[in-house]
């Protein structure tokens, strides 16, 4: 994370210091750097170069307009989940031409929205939506390109919860069944079948299972073409992992050399999907120190970010990186991160070797730039964080911080009451 560095003993995001904004915009907020986030998007991108592809950055994992209008001006598209992610992608223009939708559970309502978007690809995970599809299709007159997601059965040795290709996930048509399905989805008239999809995971520190699923789906699509069924495009889904803590993942230039070697000479066009590792560590959450207290052995840094803010450590256990916003050195000591939530399952990190830190100290949780503000919520009536980018040495408020008419916005008290 370069982006994020000392100088001085005081934690720098580019060329801004994080204490400066966190005065202004006080605590907690999200703190992006546009150069980290380019970058890594570059990277990503440019290591398929060769191959004739389209990075479609996953939106559930980071959904501000202000992130995707960056992406989109380097060209990428978007995978998206919901026709509110549709909605964002939009607005922050990115050509629907780049759009692809997947999920288990599209609503006829979102189908006719992203149909009438004419996004470039529906990724149909059941016989039931390709017919719904098929419908809204035919209802707006128009034609919608469909792919299937597959589920290739591959361990992708990842959390349980994050590991979506094997069998017993939810996740897409068995691969083995799919064939059948195919025939089904070229058989309806206001469907053109154009792709295979695929997503196995998330957070995958190794290549292996991105290559074997590969191998079964090009079997597939030999299968396919033998049949008389065209394919175009193949969407390996995303998955890639970042370091957290002492993960040692593939760099986007190994998953990409494993991907096109096993792909080999091919006029497909390749669709990737990734997510957290464009927008992981381009990321910090900083929050402020309001308490500390010793019960017996133990020691608590209570902070003014929680669960709500990011639900990543106390949905999965997952580890991020502590660090003092100011270093002030001095004899470390193994302390639980813990926010002001109503739940003892309210915490940000757990016996973390950590300098000592007092009240009113800033600290910034590492690598928060996937899955955190999307899945925060405003439980406990905790209005959610600002969000804040920095380029060079200036910065702008990408998300206001909500007020307390934003949580009841909405809620109404009938007559009868
Ligand atoms: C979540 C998801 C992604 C992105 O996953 P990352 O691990 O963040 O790269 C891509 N495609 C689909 C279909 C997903 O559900």
């Amino acid at each position: 994370m370069h982006d994020f560095h000392y100088s001085n003993n005081e934690l720098f995001c580019e060329d801004v210091l994080v204490a400066e904004i966190a005065g202004e915009v006080k605590t907690p907020f999200y703190l992006y750097s546009y150069e980290a986030l380019r970058r890594h998007f570059r990277a990503f991108d440019d290591s398929f170069k060769g191959v004739g592809h389209l990075t479609c950055f996953s939106m559930k994992s980071n959904s501000n307009v202000a992130v995707l209008r960056l992406f989109a001006n380097e060209g990428g598209g978007a995978d998206i989940v919901s026709g509110g992610e549709l909605y964002r992608a939009l607005r922050a223009g990115i050509d629907p031409g780049k759009i692809v939708y997947s999920g288990v559970g599209k609503t006829v309502e979102e189908l006719e929205y992203a149909v009438s978007s004419d996004i470039l690809m529906f990724n149909s995970e059941s016989e039931q939506e390709l017919i719904a599809l098929n419908d809204v299709a035919k209802r707006l007159n128009r034609k919608a390109r469909v792919s299937i997601r597959v589920n290739p059965d591959v361990d992708p040795q990842t959390h349980p919860y994050i590991s979506t290709g094997l069998k017993e996930n939810k996740f897409g048509i068995d691969i083995k069944k799919s064939f059948e399905q195919y025939r089904v989805a070229a058989g309806l008239g206001n469907l053109t079948v154009t792709g295979v999809s695929c997503h196995i995971g998330s957070q995958l520190t190794r290549v292996s299972p991105f290559v074997d699923s590969l191998r079964k789906i090009k079997d597939l699509i030999a299968g396919l073409k033998d049949a008389g069924i065209r394919i175009r495009y193949l969407d390996m889904g995303g998955g890639l992992g970042i370091t957290y803590n002492e993960e040692k993942p593939p760099l986007p230039v190994e998953y990409a050399e494993a991907i096109k070697k096993e792909l080999g000479n091919t006029d497909l066009t390749l669709i990737l999907e990734p997510g957290r590792v464009i927008v992981g560590n381009a990321c910090i959450l900083v929050a402020k120190v309001l308490y500390t207290k010793s019960t017996g052995d133990k020691n608590f840094i209570i902070v003014d970010a929680a669960m709500n803010d990011l639900m990543r450590p106390s949905l999965y256990g997952s580890y991020h990186g502590i660090r003092a916003v100011k270093a002030k050195g001095g004899q470390r000591i193994k302390a639980d991160i813990v926010g002001p939530i109503c739940e003892s399952g309210d915490f940000l990190a757990k016996e973390r070797d950590i300098e000592p830190l007092d009240r009113g100290d800033l600290l910034a949780v590492m690598s928060a730039g996937a899955y955190g503000f999307t899945m925060s919520s405003t439980y406990n009536s905790r209005p959610r964080v600002a969000e804040v980018m920095v380029k060079g040495n200036i910065y702008s408020v990408i998300r206001k911080r909500e007020t307390y008419e934003d949580l009841v916005r909405g809620e109404e008290i009938p007559d009868f009451i």
